[in-house]
C-alpha cells in the first residue's frame, strides 16, 4: 500500500510549512514525532484450534488541542510508518475542521477477510484489551477506518468497560463514559445520526463550497470515484445527488466508465452489494485506469499514495477531491499544482468524518440525542468554514489549498500550545 519513506515525506511537508511561517522550532520538534507509540501482539486462537500471532498498533501523535483521536484500520499492509503518518494527518486534520481533539491512529496488520467473525470479534477483544489502558474518552478515542465498522466499535467499547471493571474504576458503571471511549458506534449503542455518511456527505460540501468560491456550477462536472468502501459509496451518492455526474467508480475488484453518467445512485449500489462488482455497466476498467480517464473531478477515496509521479503527468481532472488519507505522494502533489490541478486536501476533504465523531462523542458525554437534520447541519456549517478559513489563507499566502490547509493547523496548534504554556506557567 506504502512506500516505506511516506512518513519521511510528511515530516518534510511539516518541516516545509513550518519554514513559510514563525513557527516555533521546540513545537515543531514536538510535532515532528508522535507523542506515544504502542505495538502490541495479539495471540488469536484460531476456529480449527490453532494460534496466529497478530501484530497491532496505535500511535498517539499530538493531544495539544485535545484527546488523541483518529480510526483504527485492520488491512495486511498496515505498520508502523503508516500509522505514524495517518496519527500525523488526524492532528493536523482535527484543527483544520477546528475540533478539539488531538491526533491519533491504530490497526492490525491483518486482512478480516480470511477472518470468521468469531475470529474477527475476538481478534479486537484482545487488541482492546491490549489497548485499554492508553485509551478513554478523554485520552485518546478511536473510531473506525479501513475495513473497521460500527460492529467492532461496540465491540471496543464493550470490552473497555470490563476493563474498567475489572480494575475497580470509579466510571465503571458510566454508561456515557464506556460509549464515548469510540466513535462510529452503531445508533443502538451510543452512534449519532449521520456518522456513517458523515465523511463522504461532508466530502460533498466541501466540494460544494469550493466550486461555489470558483464559481463552477456543480451540474455536468463529470466524477470519478475511487474505492467503494463506507467514504467512496457516500461521497459517490452526495455528489450524485446534488447534480454532479459520476460517470466512473472502481473499487479494488474493478470498476466502469459509463461516458452519459449512471442515471441513479440506487440501482449502482444494490448491483455492486448484490454481485460485488460492477460487471455490466459501461465500459470496464481497473482501480488504476479510473485515475486517469477525461473527467472534471476525481476523488480516490480508497487508500494512500495512489498518485505518484509515474501517473500524475496522465490525471486529466482539474479539480481533485482526497477523500482518502494520502492518496497523493509528496511529488505527484508538486507535478499535479504546477499543472494547474486543484487538489482539496485529505485533511480538509475527509474532516467531515472527525467532525461528526466530535458531535457523538460530545451527545455521549453529555447524555444527548441530536437529529440528523441537526447533525448535518452542524456538518455543512463545519465544512463551509473549515473551507473559507483555508481559501482566505491560501489567497494570503500565495499557496496552494493544501499548503494553506497545513498552515492554518499549524498557526491553530501553535496558539493552542503558547495558551496552554501560559496556564501552566501560571498554576
Ligand atoms: P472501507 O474499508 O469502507 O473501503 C475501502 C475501499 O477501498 C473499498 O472499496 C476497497 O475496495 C477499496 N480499495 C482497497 N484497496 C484498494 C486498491 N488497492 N485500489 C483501489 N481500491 C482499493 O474504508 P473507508 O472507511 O471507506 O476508507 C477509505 C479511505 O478514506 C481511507 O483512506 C480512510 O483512511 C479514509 N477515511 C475514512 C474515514 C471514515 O470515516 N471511514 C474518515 C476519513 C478518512
Amino acid at each position: 500500500m506504502t512506500s516505506g519513506s511516506i512518513w519521511k515525506k510528511a515530516q518534510k511537508l511539516l518541516s516545509e510549512t513550518a519554514k513559510k511561517i514563525q513557527f516555533d522550532p521546540l513545537l515543531l520538534s514536538m510535532l515532528s514525532e508522535p507523542d506515544r507509540i504502542v505495538e502490541v501482539s495479539l495471540p488469536l486462537k484460531t476456529d480449527d484450534g490453532s494460534i496466529k500471532i497478530f501484530k497491532g498498533f496505535r500511535v498517539q501523535h499530538n493531544n495539544i488541542r485535545g484527546p488523541y483521536k483518529g480510526g483504527l484500520r485492520f488491512h495486511p499492509s498496515v505498520n508502523i510508518d503508516e500509522v505514524k503518518t495517518l496519527a500525523f494527518w488526524m492532528t493536523m486534520k482535527n484543527a483544520v475542521v477546528d475540533v478539539p481533539f488531538g491526533g491519533g491512529k491504530g490497526g492490525i496488520t491483518v486482512d478480516p477477510k480470511l477472518l470468521s467473525a468469531k475470529e474477527l470479534e475476538q481478534l479486537t477483544r484482545i487488541f482492546t484489551q491490549k489497548i485499554s489502558p492508553i485509551i478513554s474518552p478523554d485520552l485518546d478515542v478511536p473510531a473506525p477506518d479501513i475495513n473497521t465498522n460500527g460492529q467492532i466499535m461496540s465491540w471496543i467499547s464493550d470490552e473497555f468497560g470490563k476493563y474498567l471493571k475489572l480494575n475497580n474504576s470509579s466510571r465503571k458503571t458510566d454508561e456515557n463514559f464506556i460509549r464515548a471511549v469510540v466513535t462510529g458506534k452503531p445508533l443502538s449503542e451510543g452512534g449519532s445520526e449521520g456518522r456513517i455518511e458523515a465523511t463522504g456527505l461532508g466530502g460533498a460540501y466541501a466540494l460544494e463550497a469550493v466550486l461555489k468560491h470558483l464559481k463552477m456550477d456543480p451540474k455536468n462536472l463529470t466524477v470519478a470515484v475511487q474505492g467503494f468502501g463506507n467514504v467512496g459509496s457516500n461521497v459517490t451518492k452526495y455528489l450524485w445527488e446534488l447534480g454532479f455526474k459520476v460517470v466512473a467508480v472502481a473499487d479494488v475488484g474493478g470498476g466502469f466508465y459509463l461516458a452519459e453518467g449512471i442515471k441513479d445512485f440506487d440501482s449502482i449500489e444494490k448491483k455492486f452489494r448484490e454481485v460485488g462488482d460492477f460487471r455490466g455497466i459501461g465500459e470496464t476498467v481497473d482501480s488504476q485506469q479510473i485515475l486517469e480517464l477525461p473527467v472534471d473531478i476525481l476523488v480516490p477515496a480508497a487508500i494512500e499514495e495512489v498518485i505518484t509521479r509515474k501517473n500524475a503527468y496522465n490525471i486529466r481532472a482539474r479539480i481533485i477531491l482526497e477523500m482518502a488519507n494520502g492518496p497523493t505522494d509528496f511529488e505527484a502533489d508538486k507535478i499535479l499544482c504546477n499543472k494547474g490541478v486543484i487538489i482539496i486536501p485529505d485533511i480538509l476533504a475527509n474532516s467531515g468524518g472527525v467532525a461528526t465523531s466530535f458531535f457523538e462523542w460530545y451527545q455521549n458525554i453529555n447524555d444527548e440525542k441530536w437529529t440528523r437534520q441537526k447533525v448535518l447541519k452542524k456538518l455543512k456549517t463545519k465544512m463551509e468554514k473549515a473551507v473559507e478559513d483555508v481559501i482566505r489563507i491560501a489567497a494570503e499566502n500565495k499557496a496552494s489549498l493544501r499548503e494553506a490547509a497545513y498552515i492554518l493547523a499549524l498557526k491553530r496548534l501553535q496558539s493552542q500550545w503558547i495558551k496552554s504554556r501560559e496556564k501552566i506557567a501560571q498554576a
